[in-house]
C-alpha cells in the first residue's frame, strides 16, 4: 500500500520548470529523493505539503487528496525542510510541552522511546544543539505525534560522516517500526547504504522512480556503482 501518491506536479518559477513530477512513497519503506542541487527536490518537496502552491498537480497522503484534508494529513505526517527554527532559547522538554498540545496523538512513550534512542538531552535548547542533533530533534517531534511517513528535505547535509551514518542507521530502524520515510539528498552514498526506492530528478523531471535495485538493474552498464549510473545519466541529460 502506498503512503502517498504524487501526480503531474508542476511549478514554473522564471528560470526553473518542475515539469510533470510523477512517484509514490510506499509503506514500510526508505524512499531516497536523489539530484543535484538545483534540481527541483526543495520545490517539489514544499509542494507535496502545501507550502508553496503548484500551478498543477494531485498530491494525496493515505488515499486523501491534501486538498480538502491537509489538517488531517499533517496530524499523521512529520515534516522538515530545514533545520529546527523556532524558540531556539527554549529547553526541549519546554518545546515538547507546546508541540503537543497541537497534536491530539502526542505518545509520551514514543517520546521517550525516540529520545532515548536518538540520545537526546532534554534539558538542552536548540542552539546547543549540533546540526545531527537539530535533525535528530525534529524527527523527535514528528515521531511523538506518532507520524506514519516522516518528509525530510536533505536530512544529512551539513552533517559529518558519522553523524550521516548514525542517521541512516536510525532511518532503518524507523522502517522496522512501519514508518515510511521519504528524504531528498545529493549524496549518492546515502541512498547507496539504506534506500530501498530510489526517485531521481533531473532538471525538474523525474529521470527514474522505482527500487534501488530495479533501478540498477535497468540502468548498470558493465557492473557499474550507483555512483557511475547516477553520475553517467547526468552527463547525458545535460548533452540532451
Ligand atoms: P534543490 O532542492 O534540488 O536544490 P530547488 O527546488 O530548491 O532545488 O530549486 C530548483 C530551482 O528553482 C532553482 O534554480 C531555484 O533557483 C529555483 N527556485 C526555487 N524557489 C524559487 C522561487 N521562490 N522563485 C524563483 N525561483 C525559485
Amino acid at each position: 500500500m502506498d503512503r502517498a501518491e504524487i501526480r503531474g506536479l508542476c511549478k514554473r518559477y522564471p528560470s526553473f520548470e518542475l515539469k510533470d513530477v510523477s512517484f509514490s512513497i510506499g509503506s514500510g519503506r526508505i524512499t531516497g529523493f536523489i539530484g543535484r542541487n538545483g534540481s527541483g527536490k526543495t520545490t517539489t518537496i514544499k509542494s507535496m505539503l502545501n507550502l508553496i502552491h503548484p500551478d498543477s498537480g494531485e498530491v494525496s497522503f493515505f488515499g486523501l487528496p491534501m486538498f480538502g484534508n491537509e489538517a488531517e494529513i499533517k496530524k499523521r505526517i512529520g515534516y522538515s525542510t530545514g533545520t529546527v527554527s523556532w524558540y531556539p532559547r527554549k529547553k526541549i522538554r519546554d518545546l515538547v510541552a507546546i508541540v503537543k498540545r497541537f497534536y491530539d496523538t502526542w505518545d509520551d512513550a514514543a517520546y521517550r522511546k525516540y529520545l532515548d534512542l536518538f540520545q537526546l538531552d532534554e534539558n538542552k535548547m536548540p542552539i546547543e544543539l549540533s546540526e545531527g542533533m537539530k535533525v535528530k530533534c525534529n524527527l523527535l517531534m514528528a515521531l511523538s505525534h506518532r507520524a506514519e511517513i516522516l518528509i525530510l528535505d536533505e536530512p544529512t547535509s551539513g552533517l559529518d560522516p558519522f553523524s550521516r551514518s548514525e542517521l541512516l542507521e536510525i532511518f532503518t530502524s524507523l522502517k522496522h517500526d512501519g514508518v515510511a520515510v521519504f528524504f531528498s539528498t545529493h549524496i549518492i552514498t546515502d541512498i547507496e547504504k539504506c534506500a530501498d526506492d530510489i526517485v531521481y530528478i533531473s532538471h525538474g523531471k523525474i529521470v527514474a522512480a522505482s527500487s534501488k535495485d530495479d533501478f540498477v538493474s535497468n540502468y548498470s552498464e558493465s557492473g557499474e556503482s550507483l555512483e557511475d549510473i547516477m553520475l553517467r545519466l547526468e552527463r547525458s541529460v545535460l548533452n540532451a
